[in-house]
């Protein structure tokens, strides 16, 4: 297992992945360090890892592990800046959400350091050093996309620090896991933006019946769509080309649907919605949601 780890970002994930070591890792030393003075201040006040670095440099002296926790498009700028300072053979990581834009950019900026590009499959809609804790891995994937050349070694002591952090663990190519994530994250996350910014641009609802009457399905929407604006430009503009192709998928579809309403063609409707059902219920049954009346909501919330 690796002894030193190094964490750049301290906000949700780089935050959970800190207090995650301290709970089931409790032997591993971590140095956190954060491009922002104020997480790093709050970042030391919550123990989010147990030293609080004030330059990137600094935190990964003497990793053996690190990992990279900003947003997509910062990745390739970090792995500049701490270059000159990682240890020789020392793993280089990440949490990113789209894999091909930093498999490129961390190998550019890292030729001869060993890096496999991680992506935990877990979150919230919170973002900043207040948002992470413990659990956030717990019975969630984490894929893994090493390049075909990487020490098979190293990919099973990735993958083993992440099964310890609680999750499962998946290995596939970089290319893959962007057209996966884009149809399982990426175009639900574009489809709860836009209806939400069609709602509230709608002249003949008030936003005040929008929020009263948002139990109906679009609070659902909004919680999704209330996720980082940092983190979500960065997916889309790097996972470009797999979005697309889903996208394109998918306004087939939504286009087919327009034409059953219009048509008046229950049956397709139905057809549709008994499928989507079962999805949900194996998304249950795999232990990926909570099949409680409303999310589980807490009835006061209702
Ligand atoms: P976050 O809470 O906003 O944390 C990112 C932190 O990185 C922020 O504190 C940010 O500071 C800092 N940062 C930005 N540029 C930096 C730089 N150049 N050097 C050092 N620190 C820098 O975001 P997050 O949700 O943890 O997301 C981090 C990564 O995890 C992203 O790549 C995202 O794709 C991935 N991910 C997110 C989720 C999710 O659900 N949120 C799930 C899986 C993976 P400032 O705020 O001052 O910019």
């Amino acid at each position: 297992m690796f002894q030193r780890v190094a964490i750049v970002g301290l906000g949700l994930i780089g935050g959970s992945i800190g207090l995650a070591v301290a709970e089931h890792l409790p032997g591993i030393s971590t140095k956190g360090y954060d491009a922002s003075p104020a997480v790093r201040r709050r970042a030391a006040e919550r123990g989010l890892t147990g030293t609080v670095c004030e330059t990137a440099e600094e935190a990964v002296a003497g990793a053996d592990l690190v990992i990279l926790c900003v947003p997509v498009g910062a990745m390739g700028e970090v792995a500049r800046q701490i270059a000159a300072a990682l240890p020789p053979g020392a793993l280089v990581s990440d949490v990113g959400s789209s894999k091909r834009s930093i498999t490129r950019s961390l190998t550019e900026a890292l030729p001869g350091q060993p890096i496999i590009p991680a992506h935990p499959v877990a979150g919230t809609e919170h973002s900043g050093p207040d948002a992470g804790f413990a659990t956030l891995f717990h019975h969630r994937w984490c894929i893994l996309t090493p390049p075909a050349d990487a020490d098979q070694a190293l990919v099973k002591q990735l993958a083993a620090f992440w099964r310890a952090l609680g999750t499962r663990v998946e290995v596939m190519d970089a290319e893959h896991h962007d057209l996966v994530l884009a149809v399982t994250s990426h175009i639900p996350h574009l489809i709860a933006y836009t209806i939400v910014g069609t709602a509230s641009d709608l002249e003949d609802v008030t936003r005040g019946e929008v929020i009263k009457y948002s139990a109906g399905g679009f609070r659902d929407f909004t919680r999704i769509a209330a996720s980082d604006p940092t983190m979500w430009r960065d997916v889309f503009l790097n996972n470009r080309d797999a979005v697309l192709e889903m996208l394109e998928r998918f306004l087939a579809d939504l286009e087919g649907m327009r034409e059953a309403i219009k048509a008046g063609d229950g049956d397709a409707m139905f057809d549709l919605f008994a499928r989507t059902r079962a999805i949900r219920r194996g998304i249950i049954e795999l232990g990926q949601d909570d099949a409680r009346p409303d999310f589980g909501r807490a009835d006061h919330e209702g």
